[in-house]
């Protein structure tokens, strides 16, 4: 068990892997590159970097302004965005398969990444056959967030065959964690720099970083 439940959900992206600033930062230029290389936008690439920036700031997302403003389909934005992506950057964490298959809890993953780039963040992570039936994309349930509303967590328990109540929901973003929460889920947040979040009566439990929330686990301190 870990707080008292039986299922814990992982998000991927800056939970089971830490996305330094470095790498947010070619984040940013990959989306502008999907934008003005493969959806036509008239932009350059510098100034389009600048908007996705913007919108990440203002939006936690950095397609918004471009939905929004540009007449970007967020779909073709997302599935250009995710073939782009620069999985081979990404550090991986030492030991972590040792330590998430020691958990005493029946796992999943729970991204906003495309299938296609989640599965090959797993498997660059080294996850790939641990989580292999037990990873769910976005995209799974037609849909291209997971902070518009609690909906896509109630049909990721249905999927899997839980209740949402037995479920401990871990994530960086705490815009994810607000419906994981409503929809009845645990909820902790990992954060790096600071716990920023400390105020948001939805997260129930902050670690810095995913190998201390399951060192907690692992040391019987988080059951
Ligand atoms: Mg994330």
């Amino acid at each position: 068990m870990v707080f008292g439940k039986n299922v814990v959900i992982y998000d991927l992206d800056d939970t089971l892997y830490n996305k330094t600033e470095e790498f947010a930062d070619v984040l940013d230029t990959v989306m502008a590159e999907a934008l003005v290389y493969d959806l036509g936008l008239k932009m350059d690439v510098a100034k389009a970097k600048e908007l996705v920036t913007e919108s990440y700031r203002i939006y936690r997302d950095g397609g918004e302004i471009f939905y929004r403003d540009y007449n970007i389909n967020p779909r073709d934005l997302f599935i250009a965005y995710h073939r782009r992506k620069p999985v081979e950057k990404i550090i991986p964490y030492d030991n972590l398969l040792d330590k998430i298959k020691n958990i005493p809890a029946e796992q999943y993953v729970f991204t906003a990444s495309d299938r296609y780039a989640s599965e090959k963040i797993l498997k660059h992570l080294g996850l790939f056959e641990f989580f292999k039936d037990r990873y769910y994309s976005v995209e799974d349930f037609g849909v291209y967030k997971k902070n518009e509303n609690s909906k896509v967590y109630r049909e990721f328990c249905y999927k899997i065959g839980v209740n949402p109540t037995d479920c401990v929901f871990v994530d960086d973003s705490y815009s994810n964690l607000e419906f994981a929460k409503e929809a009845g889920m645990t909820t902790v947040r990992i954060f790096y720099h600071n716990n920023s979040a400390k105020d948001k009566t939805y997260i129930d439990y902050a670690y810095k970083g995913i190998e201390s929330f399951l060192d907690a686990v692992l040391s019987g301190k988080a059951f």
